[in-house]
């Protein structure tokens, strides 16, 4: 059996086109004029090696599932263009979230795009005081836009809020105690858990009440003459019904006056505006929580502000000094970049009224249904036309969400396209159009694939014909060297297992 076994994959390593023979090919040779040889080169060597490992672990089986000459040449046609493209692919949110963290949460408003452009080609006045000529401070580009919106005192960025927090709790919690709630014990995805930035900023966390009720006395009884700090996280990806209470910021600075401490809080998303005002669901502010008497307030830039990545920190001059003086503060600062993305954004919010204008976050999420519905209609005909072949395409109405854990629960009325496939299974359906050019992203749901049109911009429905158009043709997916397309079972006529990797 073993033996019969190992000649048999001895014959199927004997098809394996030779390296030498790919780079002979017409198309191989080509790729060698317009791109770096060796690059071209390297490419082919490793393609082929993948085919053999495919093999050895058993993904290939049979002679007539082993790639062709052509079906390599392909591979590194298509490989080779997508990372020499001038930028990161641009990829179709057709999943319906709109801050979605794998295809990097907002997308920028233009004011920030031109801000990016001008500042990323030139020189810029980063970090230096055009008065003096010495060294100014570079946050300096969007404290007094902070200040304006926030109502604090002061600003500091940093690369993301993870940083913001960790910063925060080791300037001040170093050695010493630090009291938060257990109801406030989050995970924000996946590698952000409060109790371990707690203890690797050094802080020793004192917690306090339960999961679901926590009083002013709880908090009253934990203070010591070591305690430093307060933390109140907003639990912003998960949200408690019924029987529940926690403590306000307001209550908490009755008790952090009378001892001389301060109150530390991420509040996560960052919203500048009250999100009611669109008849959306509250979402906690960052001027209210100034307002309010939080010391520092921590939030993410890309989240509903809809920025870059980074992580913002407004409050307390003299709090904001002391960050600025830790010396993680040269591991966490950014570039040029950012700033002045950041200051491209910020902008926006001091004219809420025409955020839904102006910023394409606050366009998506308030996209009236009628014109959700339109584009919807439109996105179905397109695929009716190009794939009805192959696909039952609908028109549902069904909900988008926030994501990044803003608006948790709370999801938003839209219209989806919905496809089933004769003969792929959603998930390969759904792998197929994120292989794509430009690859487009859905979810799935009830067995069907689902095209949100809320995250769809106008001007992209007509990208999607190339989508669907390059899935009637043959596919190659050389993540398992399985071939498949609208038109042919792949079931029937090659191996491969169905579960591909999902990254909605
Ligand atoms: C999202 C979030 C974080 C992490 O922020 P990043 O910008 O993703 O690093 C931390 N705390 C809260 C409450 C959050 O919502």
């Amino acid at each position: 059996m073993n033996n019969k076994i190992q000649s048999e994959k001895h014959t199927l390593f004997s098809k394996i086109p030779a390296v030498e023979k790919l780079l002979q090919l017409e198309t191989v040779r080509k790729l060698c004029e317009e791109y770096p040889e060796n690059y071209v080169h390297s490419l082919a060597r490793r393609v082929v090696e993948d085919v053999r490992t495919a093999i050895s672990s058993g993904s290939i089986t049979s002679v007539d599932t082993i790639p062709s000459m052509d079906d390599l040449a392909q591979w590194i046609e298509d490989h080779i263009k997508t990372e020499m493209s001038p930028k990161l692919m641009r990829a179709i949110n057709g999943a319906g979230v709109i801050l979605h963290t794998g295809l990097g949460r907002a997308p920028l408003a233009k004011s920030a795009q031109d801000a990016l452009r001008e500042t990323a080609a030139r020189y810029a006045i980063l970090a230096t005081d055009r008065e003096s000529g010495k060294r100014g401070d570079r946050n300096r580009h969007v404290v007094e836009m902070l200040k304006e919106l926030t109502g604090a005192e002061d600003a500091l960025v940093v690369n993301n809020n993870s940083a913001a927090v960790m910063l925060a709790l080791n300037t001040f919690g170093d050695g010493r105690e630090a009291i938060v709630s257990r109801g406030e014990l989050v995970e924000i995805g996946g590698a952000f858990r409060v109790p371990d930035v707690m203890a690797r900023s050094g802080s020793i966390m004192v917690e306090v009440g339960t999961t679901n009720k926590t009083h002013l006395r709880d908090y009253e009884n934990a203070i010591t003459d070591q305690t430093a700090y307060i933390l109140k996280v907003h639990t912003s990806n998960y949200r408690i019904e019924g029987f529940h209470q926690d403590v306000s910021i307001r209550d908490l600075k009755t008790l952090t006056e009378k001892h001389g401490l301060i109150i530390l809080h991420d509040i996560g998303s960052g919203a500048m505006v009250d999100l009611r005002k669109w008849g959306l669901t509250y979402e906690p502010t960052v001027p209210e929580a100034i307002a309010d008497g939080a010391d520092v307030v921590t939030f993410s830039g890309d989240k509903l502000l809809g920025g870059p990545q980074c992580g913002v920190i407004v409050g307390r001059k003299d709090l904001i000094d002391k960050m600025k003086r830790n010396p993680l503060m040269r591991a966490f600062r950014v570039d040029k970049l950012i700033l002045s993305a950041l200051n491209g954004t910020l902008k926006l919010f001091l004219d809420p009224d025409k955020l839904p204008e102006t910023h394409p976050v606050y366009a998506m999420m308030n996209a009236p249904m009628d014109n959700v519905k339109r584009r919807a209609q439109r996105i179905k005909r397109m695929i009716r036309d190009v794939a009805g072949e192959f696909l039952e395409v609908e028109l549902e109405t069904s909900y988008s969400e926030m994501g990044s854990g803003a608006l948790p629960a709370r999801p938003i009325p839209t219209y989806v396209v919905t496809l089933i496939a004769h003969k792929l299974s959603p998930t390969r359906l759904a792998s197929s159009l994120r292989m794509s050019n430009p690859p487009l992203f859905t979810r799935i749901e009830d067995e069907k694939v689902i095209i949100d049109a809320r995250t769809i911009a106008d001007d992209e429905v007509r990208l999607l014909k190339d989508v669907f158009q390059q899935c009637t043709n043959v596919r190659f997916a050389p993540e398992h060297w399985i071939k498949w397309d609208l038109s042919v079972d792949p079931d029937s006529t090659k191996s491969g297992s169905d579960e591909l990797p999902a990254i909605g």
